[in-house]
């Protein structure tokens, strides 16, 4: 260059047009100088663009590393495996062109590895170092940022330097996050799992609603193994007992809503028909276009079956399957709409069955359970299936009779049903017994509206049928009304009878007909109610049962008969002896013998003198402790009377069991002695067993001399009845006693 400008400027010595030739020449040489070095120059500046410098490649390489590691949510590792520093990098979450490079050189930077893993990163990691695994994997749960939380991760790397001797110095590579995949994995095992042990089918179907899996169950329950049913279509377990709308509103819901729930009838493999529980819910697939529809079966056959049997026991008696009460009221109402609407007549029949209490009690609950349900029949045989029987409970049955123009029909039905029962009821295996009903009547509209005024109508008349002597039916009438009220203000002023003095005790003399004298007398309770006037013991007594006044009434007249006694003991007549009746809750109480015992000591009378009257339904009524009552008594020696006997059905057996020593026989087979052969032979069978059983045998209700001959000849021991005596006052008893009984000591004992 210096020397092309030295050659220009040495021209001016030149004159005019060649001294412009020179100039143009000079010019174009120094371009083509120019070109020149521009041209040799150029590769310089092409490169700086087109070609980067080795820096630009490494940051461009560094770049692709991080997007890689972005992308692809990697880290990426380097372990100096002499200097024990790391170099990790990761790029940042938010964006591929932030990353973090962290270089940790000292241990406690080092991210921590699970205690209960590291062992085993620990033994991978020796093994490939030691070239026993080309490469290095693990699965480990990491505290990446040092804050405590633990992820799992998935490292790989391999030995990327060796030294001189072959021996690793660096091993590099990758670790990724993969505690979402590990946890879906988890919920995925955990769902198949459930899936598994579902005790419901479970099944996939796919868009086509043909089987993709099912569960163990699915086989349990349909019977077809899970090879026999993939591919096939659903419709497989279809059965034809469904009509078209149920499975077109099923489909419906599973249009609109993506899930159907319902019950329908399926069919197994064994083409048995079950009754499912079914629920379907609609999902997408993987590429979330198509549907598939999980279906979760459940077969509640059974369970319908025990709920049908739970509504049946809700509405019908075990035993013998009649309806119930409540059934009965749901009938007699619709019973009682129709009526309405029809102007038509309703009739309800209330049957109980005559003394069945006292059967139950002698021959067992068995028995007992068995008469019912043979009652049952015969009653539902009589009026026929047309008409509702229901029981109640326990003896009561109820016939709802609809469409009966007249009471004339219902009583007929009643009379039919009462002369059914007049043939004994037979259990097959020869055991024949025969029971009798009473049968109140109500009618709609006549007697009440709704069903339970008609039912307690009913029940109303039944009990007036008993108080006309069993064994018969009765209309109800509003009087029969009046006397349940009356019953119930007599019991009022029975509570007042006692303080109001209006009670006494009557004495039936008892002769010996042996010694030919009184031997003793049966105490006998008199109510004179000043507004009622005289009320007989039947009447009342019962009253004083429900009330339980018995128990105060009942230790008065043990009191005032000892006391009586006592009188005629201290005139002379110590061979005397009273006989007290005992009612059923005086016995149940349980502390009969000790109210004896201290009426005996106040009284100052001895047990021997005396005797304790018991119906043998009083003794039923709760056998077990009755019987240690009993013994209780017979300790302090007292004696034990049975009574109104061979009206119950106590078993012979079972009276042995009891300490009794006398035995009285009813006045019902009295009454009829020497006219009534049958009631002659129990008579003297009674007798003769009585005698078997050592017991003292005494006729009550001897009223001719006839029936006292055969009392004699047939070797009775006492007899009591109005033959002898009525029942009298205590005076007038004790003239009598003194005036008839034979023997030194009446006669003594005369005032
Ligand atoms: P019961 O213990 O069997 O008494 C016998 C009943 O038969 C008495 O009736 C008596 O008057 C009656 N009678 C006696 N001889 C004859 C006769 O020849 N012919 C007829 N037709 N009847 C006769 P009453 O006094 O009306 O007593 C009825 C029942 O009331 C008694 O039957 C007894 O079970 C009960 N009773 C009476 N007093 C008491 C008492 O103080 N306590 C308890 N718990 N019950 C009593
Ligand atoms: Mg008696
Ligand atoms: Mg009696």
């Amino acid at each position: 260059m210096g020397f092309l400008a030295a050659t220009v400027w040495a021209a001016p010595a030149a004159q005019g047009w060649p001294r412009l030739l020179v100039l143009l020449v000079v010019a174009v040489l120094l371009l083509a100088v120019v070109a020149i070095a521009v041209r040799r120059l150029w590769p310089v500046f092409g490169r700086s663009r087109a070609e980067p410098s080795r820096a630009e490649i490494l940051r461009e390489r560094d770049e692709h590393l991080k997007l890689a590691l972005w992308a692809s949510g990697e880290h990426f590792w380097d372990f100096d495996l002499v200097s024990k520093r790391m170099h990790r990098l990761r790029a940042d979450e938010n964006g591929p062109h932030t990353a973090e490079i962290a270089v940790l050189t000292r241990k406690s930077d080092m991210p921590t590895i699970h205690e209960q893993d590291l062992p085993l990163v620990k033994q991978r990691l020796r093994s490939h170092l030691q070239g026993e695994t080309p490469i290095f994997v693990s699965e480990h749960r990491m505290d990446l940022d040092g804050n405590g939380s633990w992820v799992w991760v998935r490292a790989r790397g391999r030995i990327v330097e060796r030294d001189l001797g072959g021996r690793p110095v660096r091993i590099a590579g990758t670790a990724r996050d993969i505690t979402a995949t590990r946890n879906a994995e988890y919920e995925h095992r955990i769902a198949s799992e459930v899936m598994r042990s579902m005790s419901e089918a479970v099944a996939v179907l796919d868009w086509n609603q043909n089987f993709i899996a099912v569960n163990k169950a699915f086989a349990r329950i349909t019977g077809y193994a899970e090879d026999e049913v993939i591919g096939q279509p659903a419709s497989l377990l279809d059965s034809r007992q469904h009509e078209e709308d149920s499975t077109a509103r099923m489909l419906g819901g599973l249009q609109q809503d993506g899930s159907w729930s319902g019950e329908a009838w399926k069919v197994r493999k064994d083409r048995e028909e079950i009754l499912c529980r079914l629920e379907i819910n609609v999902v997408p697939d993987a590429s979330g276009l198509r549907r598939l529809y999980v279906l979760v079966l459940n077969d509640i056959t059974e369970q319908k079956r025990a709920e049908q049997e739970l509504r049946y026991l809700a509405n019908y008696d075990t035993l013998t399957s009649l309806p119930n009460r409540s059934l009965l009221s749901e009938r007699l109402s619709r019973a009682i709409v129709r009526a309405r609407r029809e102007n038509g007549r309703v009739a309800v029949l209330f049957i109980d069955l005559d003394r069945f209490k006292d059967i139950n009690d002698s021959l067992g609950h068995a028995t007992g359970d068995r008469i019912l349900r043979a009652a049952a029949a015969r009653v539902q045989q009589t009026v026929g299936a047309q008409h509702t029987v229901a029981r109640l409970s326990g003896d009561e049955f109820t016939v709802v009779v609809e469409d009966i123009g007249s009471s004339r029909e219902a009583e007929d039905i009643a009379q039919r049903i009462i002369t059914a029962f007049k043939q004994p009821l037979s259990f097959g295996d020869g055991l024949e017994l025969s029971v009798s009903p009473s049968i109140g009547i109500s009618l709609y509209p006549d007697h009440a509206q709704v069903p339970t005024d008609l039912l307690k109508h009913a029940d109303t008349a039944m009990y007036q049928a008993k108080a006309a002597g069993r064994h018969t039916y009765q209309l109800y009438s509003e009087k029969m009304d009046e006397k349940t009220r009356h019953r119930a203000i007599l019991a009022n002023a029975l509570r007042r009878a006692l303080e109001r003095n209006e009670l006494s005790l009557v004495y039936q003399p008892r002769m010996s007909l042996k010694q030919q004298r009184i031997t003793g007398v049966e105490a006998l309770l008199r109510w004179h109610s000043k507004e009622f006037g005289e009320v007989s013991p039947g009447q009342f007594i019962p009253l004083a049962e429900e009330s339980g006044l018995i128990l105060e009434i009942g230790a008065w007249v043990l009191r005032e008969a000892l006391l009586t006694l006592r009188q005629w003991h201290e005139l002379g007549l110590q061979h005397l002896i009273v006989s007290v009746n005992v009612s059923a809750l005086q016995l149940q109480r349980g502390d009969l013998a000790d109210v004896v015992a201290r009426t005996l000591a106040e009284t100052g009378m001895t047990a021997a003198h005396l005797e304790l009257e018991l119906t043998e339904s009083v003794i039923m009524a709760n056998p077990e402790t009755n019987a240690d009552t009993l013994r209780a008594c017979r300790r302090l020696g007292v004696s034990l009377a049975i009574d109104d006997f061979g009206t119950g059905y106590s078993s012979l057996a079972y009276l042995k069991r009891l300490p009794l020593t006398t035995l009285k026989i009813d006045q019902e087979f009295v009454g009829d002695l020497t006219h009534d052969v049958d009631d002659e032979a129990i008579t003297s069978t009674i007798i003769n067993m009585g005698h078997s059983l050592l017991l003292n045998v005494v006729a009550e209700g001897v009223e001719t001399a006839a029936q006292l001959q055969f009392l004699h000849d047939h070797g009775c021991d006492e007899i009591q009845g109005h033959w002898i005596s009525h029942a009298l006052g205590a005076d007038a008893c004790l003239q009598f006693i003194c005036k008839h009984g034979p023997g030194p000591t009446a006669a003594h004992a005369m005032p």
